[in-house]
């Protein structure tokens, strides 16, 4: 019934934040955050990006699950954009990294269109590239790398592995054929077995870096070896967020950081 809505005055745009740095975020994203009068903010936003653009007065609702907060349901968050787009309000959906990439920001704009809001998005900069450049490694590499693949470790959190969905053997094998850097989101808390399983399509001597922090001041990362993973990041008490970069384009920081078996710690 359409004719029983009030018609949408306000907008809504999803924005992503960066990978924490305030100085990585797009001339568009700032524009954005300064004219926003309402931001919904995810928990992996540094606040110096809001401290810096916010516009004084503007409402600021953290929707993040981290710093002991439970995690605002994902239709929540939803609702609260469509009740302030509809009450006129410019609204920007601040997101850490890029919005499109393991950030849930497609079912929000999925969500936005059903209820006739139509939503601008402005590209981050995602996490794992941030990560790697700041090992000054890049992710493709005519030596080393054709390509990259992008990929959430989420969905282990120390069930079996006939409970996890993504088919690490599948995705070592085409790794090693086809030359890939894999750039592994949400994987550290289940290193464990993405270790073990990619070892079955991988050498163990393959490099590994993982980086926590990417692009902050308390940035730490580590250099190790596949088959040294799990122990490694259990050494160094390296925890989320961090991504877990996998391949041969890091030889050369690998070969820098030796003996690679003890890894190198810190920035
Ligand atoms: N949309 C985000 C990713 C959200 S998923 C992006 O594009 O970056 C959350 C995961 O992203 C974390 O568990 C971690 O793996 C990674 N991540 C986010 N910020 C990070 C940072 N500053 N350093 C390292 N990893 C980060």
């Amino acid at each position: 019934m359409n004719h029983t809505l009030p018609p949408i005055t306000g907008r809504c745009t999803l924005v992503g934040a960066g990978p924490g740095d305030p100085e990585l975020l797009t001339l568009k994203a700032v524009k954005a955050i300064q004219a926003a009068t309402v931001l919904l903010v995810d928990d992996l936003v540094n606040d110096a990006v809001l401290q810096a653009y916010a516009r004084p007065g503007a409402r600021i609702v953290h929707v993040g699950k981290r710093g002991g907060c439970k995690s605002t349901p994902q239709a929540f968050i939803e609702r609260l954009m469509i009740t302030a787009v509809r009450e006129g309000e410019t609204v920007v959906r601040l997101k850490g990294g890029d919005p499109f990439i393991f950030g849930r920001g497609g079912e929000e704009v999925e969500h936005l269109r059903e209820a006739g809001i139509e939503c601008t998005v402005v590209n981050g900069i995602t996490a794992g590239l941030a990560a790697v450049t700041s090992l000054g490694v890049p992710l493709t590499h005519r030596d080393h790398a054709q390509g990259v693949v992008f990929v959430t470790g989420h969905a282990k959190t120390g069930a079996g592995a006939a409970e996890d969905p993504t088919d690490w053997r599948a995705l070592a094998a085409t790794a090693h054929n086809a030359r890939l850097t894999l750039v592994i989101y949400m994987g550290v808390s289940g290193a464990g077995h993405i270790e073990r399983e990619l070892l079955h399509g991988l050498p163990g001597d393959t490099p590994v870096a993982v980086v926590q922090h990417a692009s902050l001041p308390h940035q730490r990362h580590l250099v190790t070896t596949l088959q040294g993973l799990q122990a490694r990041i259990a050494d160094a008490g390296l925890a989320s967020p961090a991504v877990i970069v996998v391949g041969d384009v890091l030889q050369g920081l690998a070969a820098a950081a030796l003996p690679v078996d003890a890894g190198r710690f810190g920035t």
